[in-house]
């Protein structure tokens, strides 16, 4: 809707009308009674016994490897009923023929079809019946309880959606959406000039809760710190989903907007997801999918919900640390295993001068006085492009600081540059990409 000529070149009270006209839609198709009612069994599924829930996980386990191998061309062949018959399959797999993973069967009376990842190629085409929607609002509407959030709260809202059009060079960045009683704010317009404007309509909207992509907040909260503005509402919680991040990005945000940060993970493949509780641990929502590890700790897993494209065993590529195996119940009282991390996708890296892959980056900005935000983009196997926005305090220092900690980490062998932005690139899909390998064979 927000790449529409119709909407981009509407005044805002027209694109207003329009956000809400399709929180409307949305609320009518997701929030009807079976919707409430999944929302109660949520709450009481986390306060299963552990037993009990493993119980609940197999039942919902068999029930989709038997509609599966029932209804989709790809498992047809399959030979028995256990999830070890079944292979392990990945984004590749998917994306090449994504119809043979569909079920023959009309399982509700719309399919909703969206398209996800890469940043170069063919996108994968993911299909959901209505249940697998219904599905994901209530486990967000669980998070958000567990969140703190109450009905009526008032939310920021900052994610990928284009909801002010690039073009716009003036206030304001963000629509009223008054049927989610939110403010959506643009991540496309934050830079140096416009954050105190961000600021000031913050301060004045007094949200409870900010759900946000971790790298559009903390941008928000490093350009708020470098300009020593303050964010003076009391806000309950912050919410952070669709992205990796670092656990210095959340202290940065939780003492910026002074609110505890919790970290909600999910996939368009509607496979898993991991929620933080009320005790601020994180939690494989164990009602949702099943999981397993592999021998790196990635993620494999299968969704219960979702029985119009039943992925089964899919290979997230994210990998997991400290994923708990003598289950110890949690303060909050759920049994759901816990987690301590989730590093994300397995895949970003950069090539040293001595030719070894280096993928952990989030030591290279420490130190770096006034460093907003930082890519790094390996163009030639001996040249690092550091693509950077930076902040008033930003001084010659901080740049030798920050070439010498690349070379720190990639070797002295390597040419850095230093390229000067206000805005960094996103991916088609609004995310923010630490590193990128631009290196041809
Ligand atoms: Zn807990």
């Amino acid at each position: 809707m927000y790449k529409s000529k119709l909407y981009k070149y509407s005044p805002i009270i027209f694109q207003e009308l329009l956000i809400n006209a399709k929180a409307i839609v949305y609320r009518l198709l997701r929030e009807g009674r079976s919707y409430k009612l999944r929302v109660e069994q949520l709450l009481l599924n986390a306060e299963l016994s552990r037993e009990e829930l493993i119980s609940l996980s197999k039942a919902e386990l068999s029930k989709q490897l038997l509609n599966a191998k029932n209804n989709c061309e790809y498992y047809k062949n399959i030979n028995g009923f256990e999830l070890t018959d079944f292979p392990i399959i990945d984004k590749e797999l998917v994306r090449g023929s994504p119809n043979k993973f569909l079920s023959s069967v009309k399982t509700s009376l719309w399919t909703f079809s969206s398209q996800t990842g890469g940043t170069t190629g063919k996108p994968l085409e993911l299909y959901a019946d209505l249940d697998a929607i219904i599905e994901d609002h209530a486990q967000s509407a669980r998070q958000l309880h567990w969140a703190g959030f109450k009905p009526g709260d008032k939310r920021i809202w900052l994610r990928a959606d284009l909801v002010v059009p690039m073009e716009q060079s003036m206030e304001p960045y963000w629509r009223r959406n008054i049927v989610d009683e939110m403010l959506m704010m643009s991540v496309y317009h934050i830079n140096e000039q416009t954050v105190s404007d961000y600021v000031d309509r913050i301060n004045k909207y007094k949200p409870d809760v900010i759900q946000a992509y971790p790298s559009a907040l903390y941008l928000l909260a490093k350009l708020i710190e470098s300009q020593g503005l303050v964010i003076d509402v009391s806000i309950k919680a912050v919410i952070l989903s669709s992205e990796s991040f670092e656990p210095n990005q959340a202290e940065i945000i939780e003492r910026i907007f002074n609110a505890k940060v919790f970290s909600w993970y999910g996939l368009s493949e509607r496979v898993a997801t991991v929620g933080t509780c009320k005790e601020g641990q994180l939690h494989l929502i164990e009602d949702y999918g099943y999981y397993e590890f592999d021998d790196k700790n990635i993620l494999i897993a299968t969704g219960f919900h979702n029985k119009k494209m039943p992925l089964i065993r899919y290979n997230t590529g994210d990998q997991f640390v400290g994923v708990e195996n003598e289950i110890k119940p949690c303060d909050c009282g759920s049994s759901f295993r816990k987690v301590k991390a989730i590093r994300g996708r397995v895949g970003e890296y950069l090539v040293s001068d001595k030719g070894s892959k280096v993928s952990i980056f989030n030591h290279i900005p420490k130190g770096v006085v006034g460093l907003v935000e930082l890519q790094l983009k390996q163009v030639e196997p001996l040249k690092i492009l550091a693509l950077i926005v930076t902040g008033k305090d930003f001084k010659k220092s901080s740049e030798i600081k920050l070439i010498n900690n690349i070379k720190d980490y990639l070797g002295s062998g390597m040419v850095v540059e230093i390229i000067y932005l206000d805005h960094i690139p996103r991916t088609k899909n609004g995310k923010f990409r630490q590193a990128i390998y631009e290196v041809r064979d």
